[in-house]
C-alpha cells in the first residue's frame, strides 16, 4: 500500500534521469529500499544481487559502517565550509594532497566537482582558459571517441559521443569533433591489437590534421569505455595516443570516472601503461556512492599556465558552492583507506580472474558474441548470429527482455540498447557472490534464450 502510494508519487512529480518520461510513469518505479554488502532489496521484499555498483559506483558494496561513521562525524563538527574567499577545510585539504600522491605522475592539483559531469565540464573550461592565458586562444577544438561518455553537462554532452544525449539538445557544438572508437570486435582492420591502435592513432592524427593543430585543445578519451558497452581498446592504445597527442601539441584528458578506483584493477586505469595524462576527471569511485563528489586533476603546467596568466590579479570565474564538500571529503578518506588498507582494492584483483573465467565459460551460449573484460568491468556483447555478428533489431526490446528476466533470476546489471550486458560488481565481491553472480547471469541468458520472439530472430 505504501509502496503504491510512493510509486504514485514518483509517477506524478519525479523526473527521472535517462529515461522516456511517458514510458516510465506507465511503467512505474522500482523503489529500492535497503543495501546490505552485494544485495539491494526493493520495496517488494525481493533481494537483488547488484552487479552493477548502483551505477558502476559502489565499489565497496553497501553498508560499510566505517563510511556512515565518518559523514556523521564530520556533519556533527563542520557539515559546510566553501572553498571561495581562501576558506578551506581539513578533510578537503587532506583529501587533495592524498589524490595527488595516489593518482599519475605530474597530476599535482585537483579541483572538487559533485560528480563527473561537472568534473568533464571543469575540465573543458579549464582548458578554454588555459589555451588563452598561455597566448593561444585558436586552440578551441576537442576530439573524443564515439560512443564514449562524458557526462550530461551543456558542453560536456557533445564531447559524449552517443547520438542518444546529442539528438535533443542540438550537439555536438561545432568545436567538437569525434574519432571512431578502437573497438576489436567491430573494427574495420579487424580484432589484431597493433592494427587496432594504429587505425586509432591514424584517425586521431587525420581528424587533427583536418581541424588544424593550431585550432585543436585537447583529446578526451576513457581508458575502457564503459556506457559504449564496456569497449576494451587493445593494451598500448593509451599509451599511442598519450604520445600521438603530445607529438601533436595538444592536452590529452583521461577520463577515468568509470576505471578509476579499482575498477580495472589498479587504483587508477592509466597505471595499467605507465601514462599521465595531462587533466584526468573522476568521480563514482571517489566516494564510491555513498556522497556526491568529483574532480579534476590538472598537471603543473596546466595550473600554472591559468595561475600566471595575464588577468592572474582577477578571481577565476569557476566555482560550486559545494566544491570540496567537508561530508563527502571525510567520506572519500574513509572509502580510499578501505581500498587500500581494508584490502578491498586487493580483493577486486583477486576476484577479476574468476569474473573473466565464468565470462569466458559463457562463450558457447547461442546469445554471447564477445566477451571483454578488464577487472571488475565486463561486458558481455549478445548478437542474433555469431558468424555475422548481427545485433537484435530494436524491436525485440532485447535490452528489457534481459533487464526483466535478470530482476526474476535476483541479478541486477546494466543491458544497454543493443543487447550488451554491462557488468561492475563490487569490488569487495566474495568468491561464493561471484559464484553467484555468474550463476545467475547463465539462468537470465538461458531464460531470455527461451523466449519464442527471441528464438524466432536467431
Ligand atoms: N564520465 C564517464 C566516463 C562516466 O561514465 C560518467 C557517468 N556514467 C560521467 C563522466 C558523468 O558522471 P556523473 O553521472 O557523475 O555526472
Amino acid at each position: 500500500m505504501q509502496s503504491n502510494s510512493l510509486i504514485e508519487s514518483d509517477r506524478n512529480h519525479l523526473i527521472h534521469p535517462v529515461s522516456a518520461y511517458r514510458a516510465h510513469e506507465k511503467r512505474g518505479a522500482t523503489i529500492l529500499t535497503r543495501g546490505d554488502g552485494m544485495y539491494l532489496t526493493d520495496s517488494e521484499g525481493h533481494r537483488l544481487l547488484d552487479a552493477f555498483a548502483g551505477l558502476w559506483c559502489v565499489n565497496i558494496g553497501y553498508g560499510q559502517e566505517s563510511v556512515v561513521a565518518a559523514a556523521a562525524e564530520q556533519m556533527r563538527q563542520l557539515p559546510y565550509a566553501t572553498g571561495y574567499f581562501s576558506f578551506a577545510s581539513e578533510p578537503t585539504i587532506r583529501l587533495a594532497e592524498r589524490l595527488a600522491e595516489l593518482s599519475p605522475p605530474g597530476l599535482n592539483r585537483v579541483y572538487f566537482t559533485l560528480g563527473g559531469s561537472d568534473a568533464v565540464d571543469s575540465a573543458i573550461r579549464f582548458i578554454t582558459h588555459y589555451f588563452n592565458a598561455t597566448g593561444r586562444p585558436t586552440k578551441k577544438h576537442m576530439i573524443a571517441l564515439d560512443k564514449g561518455y562524458h557526462g550530461s553537462s551543456s558542453n560536456g554532452a557533445g564531447i559524449t559521443g552517443l547520438p542518444a544525449f546529442h539528438r535533443q539538445f542540438d550537439l555536438p557544438r561545432f568545436w567538437q569533433h569525434h574519432i571512431p572508437a578502437p573497438y576489436p570486435y567491430r573494427s574495420p582492420v579487424g580484432d589484431d591489437p597493433r592494427a587496432v591502435i594504429d587505425l586509432s592513432v591514424a584517425q586521431l592524427r587525420a581528424k587533427v590534421e583536418e581541424i588544424g593543430a593550431e585550432n585543436v585543445a585537447a583529446f578526451f578519451a576513457e581508458p575502457v569505455q564503459g556506457s559504449a558497452g564496456v569497449i576494451v581498446p587493445p593494451r598500448g592504445w593509451l599509451k599511442a595516443i598519450r604520445e600521438t597527442c603530445r607529438e601533436l601539441d595538444i592536452l590529452f584528458v583521461v577520463d577515468e570516472v568509470i576505471t578509476g578506483f579499482g575498477r580495472t584493477g589498479p587504483l587508477f586505469a592509466c597505471e595499467t601503461e605507465g601514462v599521465s595524462p595531462d587533466l584526468m576527471t573522476i568521480a563514482k569511485g571517489l566516494t564510491a556512492g555513498y556522497a556526491p563528489m568529483g574532480a579534476v586533476l590538472m598537471s603543473e603546467d596546466v595550473y600554472a599556465g591559468i595561475a600566471d596568466g595575464p588577468d592572474n590579479h582577477l578571481p577565476i570565474g569557476h566555482g560550486f558552492t559545494y566544491s570540496g564538500h567537508p561530508v563527502s571529503a571525510a567520506v572519500a578518506l574513509e572509502v580510499l583507506s578501505l581500498y587500500l588498507q581494508g584490502g578491498i582494492l586487493a580483493n577486486g584483483q583477486a576476484r577479476a580472474p574468476q569474473l573473466l573465467a565464468g565470462l569466458q565459460a559463457l562463450g558457447d551460449h547461442p546469445l554471447v558474441g564477445d566477451i571483454r573484460a578488464a577487472g571488475m568491468l565486463a561486458g558481455l556483447e549478445l548478437v542474433r548470429d555469431k558468424a555475422g555478428k548481427t545485433r537484435f533489431d530494436p524491436a525485440t526490446q532485447i535490452s528489457d527482455r534481459l533487464t526483466t528476466a535478470g530482476y526474476r533470476n535476483g541479478i541486477i546489471f546494466r543491458a544497454f540498447a543493443d543487447g550488451t550486458i554491462g557488468l561492475a560488481p563490487a569490488l569487495s565481491c566474495t568468491e561464493a557472490e561471484m559464484d553467484i553472480l555468474l550463476t545467475r547471469l547463465r539462468q537470465t541468458l538461458d531464460e531470455v534464450v527461451d523466449q519464442p520472439e527471441v528464438r524466432q530472430v536467431l
